[in-house]
């Protein structure tokens, strides 16, 4: 028999490195009008690094000591970041002291105890949220100024008061901004990018890829909310996304899909495809792929 038009497009889909987790996910690839793509991860390469180690003034915390207490408090979480700040310190040679009582908060950051004391690791604007004091208003200045050149900031705190920031800088996809241009083409729409980080790193890399719309700072359930917004507009929205801060907008959205590599076990599992094998331009791929096997179906 020869294979129904759907089932030859998952199997051609395999071929480029993209599962498609069903028929019916191959059919609703082609009728995607809008496209919204997450950063880190998605549109970088996911493999940060950490570029700057600022202890603050009076937090008796030289470089290595600083890189080591958000290394304990980083140790179990799977996300990009937490995983270059542990790299980091592994590449100087620190021991890492032991931490206890981890907690992980998706788009915010980490909390554990370390030698008794409680560190907290994680988006500046968040951790600093209303704070007033003298040592905030200088990790907030020192985290505009890596900011302002592209690179993620993270705060490190102990006992609810700054230590130090981390400067994080990851690289765009190199075919991130090909992508981009064909999934514009392909939709009639310029994707947008939905994205926890902080917004002048984000208008940076937009501003690289050709991406106008931009929306940061968002925690998960904002980009479902955005995800909405679109939907209510009559939009059919393809999400792309790499975290677990992504996986309810990945569910939300008419179609998801997962960045394979470096993803996260909860985006692969709800997302309704991914992309196995690392290339972000295999998705215009899939949507025509979709579109001319829906050409063949009757
Ligand atoms: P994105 O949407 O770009 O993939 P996330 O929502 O995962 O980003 O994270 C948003 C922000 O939250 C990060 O830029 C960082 O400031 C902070 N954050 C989240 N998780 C962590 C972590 N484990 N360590 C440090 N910072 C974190
Ligand atoms: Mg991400």
């Amino acid at each position: 028999a020869t294979m129904p038009p759907l089932l030859s497009a998952i199997a051609n889909a395999g071929r480029h490195g993209v599962l498609v987790k069903s028929a019916v996910v191959m059919e609703r690839l082609g009728q995607v009008d809008t496209v919204a793509l997450d950063k880190t991860g998605t549109l970088t390469e996911g493999t940060p690094r950490v570029t700057d180690i600022r202890p603050l003034a009076g937090s008796g915390l030289d470089e290595d000591a600083l890189l080591a207490l958000a290394a304990a408090a980083e140790h179990p979480s799977e996300h990009p970041l937490a995983r270059a700040v542990v790299d980091a310190a592994r590449t100087r040679g620190l021991a890492i002291p032991d931490m206890r009582d981890f907690t992980s908060t998706p788009g915010i950051g980490v909390t554990a105890s370390v030698d008794g004391r409680k560190v907290a690791v994680g988006a500046p604007a968040r951790l600093l949220d209303g704070a007033g004091d003298a040592a905030s208003a200088r990790a907030e200045t020192v985290a505009a100024g890596l900011e302002d050149g592209g690179r993620t900031a993270v705060l490190v705190q102990r006992d609810g008061a700054p230590v130090g920031v981390l400067g994080i800088a990851d690289r765009l996809r190199p075919d991130a901004a090909v992508t981009v241009a064909s999934l514009a083409t392909l939709t009639g729409t310029t994707p947008m990018l939905l994205t926890g980080d902080n917004p002048r790193a984000a208008g940076r890399l937009a501003e690289e890829v050709g991406i106008t719309d931009v929306r940061a700072g968002l925690l998960p359930q904002d980009k479902v909310t955005a995800v909405h917004e679109q939907e209510k507009a009559g939009r059919k929205v393809l999400v792309i996304g790499d975290g677990v801060n992504d996986a309810p907008a990945l569910a939300a959205a008419h179609t998801g899909i997962a960045m394979g590599r470096a993803g996260s076990d909860l985006a692969l599992e709800t997302a309704d495809a991914v992309i196995v094998r690392d290339e972000l331009a295999t998705v215009p791929t899939v949507i025509a792929l979709s579109r001319a096997a829906r050409r063949l179906v009757v």
